[in-house]
């Protein structure tokens, strides 16, 4: 199975820090927490090797890179085969939290009482104890259900949108503890989606789903994003309906954060065939941006207004250190650094043809930066199929099995399930985790997907898929539902069933 290569993760284990050494190559200049370092390919950030920062994710330099200009095929043409460099890869480093540090984040959203469990008996904490009674029996199956763990790409798997596919909330039952030996099976959901704070975003998938869920187990394109707080204190955030990705770079600690309205609040020249609203005017915060250096562009959602958006952003690309009004003598040195939250080109909607999405956007910001400035733009991307994201997921996994199994370890079995080969399945098999494709959504071709295979195969929909994973790891004859009869104390022949 193809893999990431070894360069790009390092010869340590997953949890980790990894290459922090690589970053002391390059020159550094003071910043607000840590240090920026001046590459031969620009402003590359490094993270100081304190043992209590952010994760580095080293990045490569492509072939590919090297070898195209700007818009090389792998924006283009996502592939398996053109696809072993990651797309990171003009000389940045990414940071990533360390899932520990989660207070701002943390927060369960369990279901109200009226809500828990519709035709299912409430739990009683009497099931708790049956449970435990039942796990004693089974050590082997308790330890390979401790051993296994799901990630769940989420629209066209779990829902279209606000509405529910039947089969996911029945799989979070089981995987909530509705089996055979009343076990939760550790998972965690990994998203592109974008564009709202994760604790709105994470209550609204729990009504869907009918299941409590965690912010502790969501990741969206740009949680592991909130790294950045750390490097950078005045940052120009893009994307996003109204004031809500303003609210996303607030709860993750960017401390000054200028949103386009506020630019063109300043001076609507700057954009000039924007209509602005009065409404706009007034929940807009200008000030003299003449005075103020923007240090850098993080691009969290969809662009609403491409010709503005595009407008602010190449023009700061092109100032002198972010500061707007100037233009950078050399383009390549003066170059503030600009981030995207994910690299997905198309986005499937309610119109027949998918609508272009972040990478389609930022292909164009590229050609146009290329084209005013004779020099590619140096960018950097997370979100699937990003290793950025995946070392995230590895962090936010294990400190989500110390949540639920007190034990912070990363599970030797993990399943990717997702609708798109692209970005769900390429991205799981570089991982080297065992990935399955679903019909459910954007996947529609025959038997696996040409491209990029699922490693563990094709199904009809999440159920199918969990259960299959389910009984490789547990047993041909595990049971997907618990049985409160059961009372492996008083009758002991029950063990036979659970064995
Ligand atoms: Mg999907």
């Amino acid at each position: 199975m193809p893999t990431f290569d070894d360069s790009d993760l390092g010869p340590q284990s997953p949890l980790q820090k990894t290459a922090s050494r690589d970053s002391q190559r390059h020159q550094r200049i003071p910043s607000r927490h840590g240090s920026l370092a001046v590459g031969s390919y620009g402003a590359n950030l490094a993270i100081p090797d304190d043992g209590e920062g952010p994760i580095e994710v080293p990045a490569t330099r492509s072939s590919i890179a090297d070898a195209q200009a700007y818009m090389h095929s792998l924006s283009l043409s996502p592939s398996m085969r053109d696809r072993r460099g990651s797309r990171n890869s003009f000389g940045a480093a990414l940071p990533i939290p360390r899932s520990k540090r989660r207070s701002r984040l943390s927060s369960v959203h369990y279901l109200g009482e009226t809500e828990q469990r519709p035709g299912l008996p409430p739990v009683q904490p009497s099931r708790e104890i049956l449970a435990a009674q039942v796990q004693d029996l089974a050590h082997e199956k308790v330890r390979a259900a401790k051993d296994m763990a799901f990630v769940f790409d989420i629209d066209g798997v779990l829902v279209h949108g606000d509405r529910l596919i039947p089969e996911g909330k029945r799989v979070l039952e089981i995987l909530n503890g509705d089996n055979q030996l009343g076990i939760k099976i550790p998972h965690i959901f990994l998203t592109n989606g974008s564009g709202k704070p994760e604790a709105a975003r994470v209550d609204q998938l729990s009504k869907i789903l009918h299941s409590p869920i965690s912010t502790d187990q969501f990741i969206q394109s740009h949680t592991p994003m909130r790294a950045l707080a750390e490097y950078y204190k005045t940052v120009l955030v893009v994307g996003g309906e109204g004031y809500k990705c303003r609210e996303v770079a607030e709860e993750y600690g960017f401390q000054d954060i200028i949103v386009p309205n506020d630019i063109v609040a300043w001076d609507p020249t700057i954009a000039p065939y924007r209509v602005f609203t009065e409404e706009e005017r007034k929940t807009a915060r200008p000030r003299d941006f003449s005075k103020i250096n923007i240090e850098a562009i993080m691009v969290f959602s969809d662009s609403r207004d491409y010709a503005t958006d595009m407008q602010i952003i190449v023009d700061l690309l092109r100032s002198e250190n972010g500061r707007l009004g100037t233009i950078a003598k050399d383009p390549v040195s003066q170059r503030i650094p600009i981030y995207f939250s994910q690299g997905d080109l198309l986005c499937p909607t309610e119109h027949p043809i998918p609508r272009m999405s972040q990478g389609a956007f930022r292909i164009g910001l590229e050609a146009m930066y290329k084209a005013l400035t004779g020099v590619d733009l140096e960018r950097v991307v997370y979100g699937k199929p990003e290793l950025a994201t995946y070392k995230y997921a590895d962090e936010v996994l294990a400190s989500w099995m110390e949540e639920i199994h007190n034990d912070q370890r990363l599970p030797s079995n993990i399943y990717m399930i997702g609708d798109n080969p692209a970005s769900d399945i390429i991205g799981g098999n570089m991982y080297g985790w065992n990935t399955c494709l679903v019909r459910t959504g954007v996947f529609q071709g025959g038997e696996n997907d040409e491209e990029n295979p699922a490693s563990f195969g094709v199904f009809a929909n999440v159920l199918e898929a969990v259960q299959a994973a389910m009984r490789k790891e547990l047993g041909q004859d595990f049971k997907f539902n618990f049985d409160e009869r059961i009372n492996p104390v008083l009758h002991g022949n029950s063990m036979s069933a659970i064995e």
